[in-house]
């Protein structure tokens, strides 16, 4: 079966008692045995619910792959992978690195003695410079956040399983719809649910996938040992939106192609950050591994002052000013003084988030609408 029709009927089925083309919301704790081990398959909502239990055989059809799991947020779900490992063990990550898995990383499981690198990623064989014997994990965010760099998910794939460690790769701003990375060789795919899956800003939720059984074993073990599980209204909305999930998509990437190269020819704008362009140094590798671009864009202001920057974002009235992404509506942000507030001025404009840069979550608006707002506040 070919994505859409995976994302519209994968895991669901109409409710045997009445009909319901919809997956019932089963907002219940626990189930009645007919005798003591006789049940029909659930027993704790913990541990399974129906409502969730659909959900998560979806998004692991449209992932590739056979297992997947769903937690409350993004973060739990990252949380769930780093505790696989043993005190000792390494980890290589993407060093322009979503913000809460950084912190996660360096102040909650550092101290258990996990150790932590952050590696430049963009030549994939660097990665190689940094396995040892301990490497267990090597985790991947691609494209970046806010920078839009794009990693070799297939090379990295082929590091890792000669390290025998496990690949993770964090499909957040991808979705499965434009990038599968477990057919490109990743052993565990998560995703912040809250972002394109949910799609409507109105849940915070995080999936794993594997097809891998053991993996899966461990996967749903933590899961229930832990607790951090989803809840049966917020599984019913990412169903929801996963069966739209490829028409904004879509929509997303068109958008998102419009204004990239709308802004690129902006007298005020300076450099813009987006893996469609021919010029960007990955586009290869973007076009070999994912369907289209995303809805994703970074840009600065000639002359790069904060405070054009801050004007800008005060200025739009359509973008809504606001962290998160992936939602039906376009959102802009500050990163240097939002999501990157906490990290060093030096150690963020290494990585190139300077003071006049700007990200653009596009939504699924008219582009000529949103055109004609960044064009008003860029004025
Ligand atoms: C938002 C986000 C996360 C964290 O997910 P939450 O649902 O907010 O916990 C992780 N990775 C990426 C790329 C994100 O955008």
């Amino acid at each position: 079966m070919k994505f859409a029709t995976k994302a519209i009927h994968a895991g669901v089925h109409p409710d045997e008692s009445t009909g319901a083309i919809m997956t019932p919301i089963y907002q219940t704790s626990t189930y009645v045995q007919d005798g003591v081990g006789n049940h029909k398959g659930y027993e704790y909502s913990r541990t399974l619910n129906p409502t969730r239990h659909a959900l998560e055989k979806n998004i692991a059809a449209i992932e590739n792959a056979r297992f997947g799991a769903a937690f409350g947020s993004g973060l739990a779900a990252i949380d769930c992978v780093v505790k696989m490992l043993h005190p000792g063990d390494e980890v290589i990550s993407t060093n322009d690195l979503y913000g809460g898995t950084y912190r996660l990383f360096t102040t909650i499981f550092a101290k258990y003695g996990i150790k932590f690198q952050f590696v430049d990623m963009s030549d994939a064989s660097n990665v190689a410079n940094y396995v040892t014997e301990k490497t267990k994990l090597i985790w991947v965010e691609t494209p970046t956040n806010p920078m839009m760099n794009i990693i070799d998910i297939e090379a990295v794939a082929k590091i890792a399983k000669q390290a025998g460690a496990l690949l993770a790769v964090d499909n957040t701003f991808a979705t499965p719809y434009l990038q599968t990375p477990i057919d490109l060789g990743a052993d565990i795919v998560m995703h912040s649910a809250t972002k394109y899956l949910g799609g409507h800003s109105d849940v915070v939720m995080g999936i794993l996938v594997t097809d891998n059984e053991e993996i899966s074993k461990e996967m749903y073990r933590i899961q229930n040992s832990t607790g951090a599980v989803t809840a049966p209204m917020d599984s019913f909305l990412v169903l929801r939106g996963i069966k739209t999930l490829h028409l904004r998509v879509q929509r997303h990437c068109e958008n998102g192609a419009k204004i990239a190269h709308w802004l690129a020819k902006h007298p005020k704008v300076d450099k813009v950050y987006w893996p469609g362009f021919e010029s960007h140094p990955n586009h290869a590798i973007a076009k070999k591994q994912m369907r289209d671009f995303g809805g994703m864009i970074s840009f600065t202001l000639k002359g790069n002052k904060i405070e054009d920057a801050h004007a800008l974002v005060k200025k739009v009235e359509i973008f809504a000013l606001a962290e998160s992404l992936g939602g039906v509506e376009s959102l802009i942000g500050h990163p240097a003084s939002m999501t990157h507030a906490s990290i060093p001025k030096e150690e963020r404009e290494k990585t190139g988030v300077v003071d006049s840069l700007i990200r653009l979550s596009v939504g699924v608006e008219d582009v000529e609408d949103l055109i004609a707002d960044l064009e008003q506040a860029l004025r």
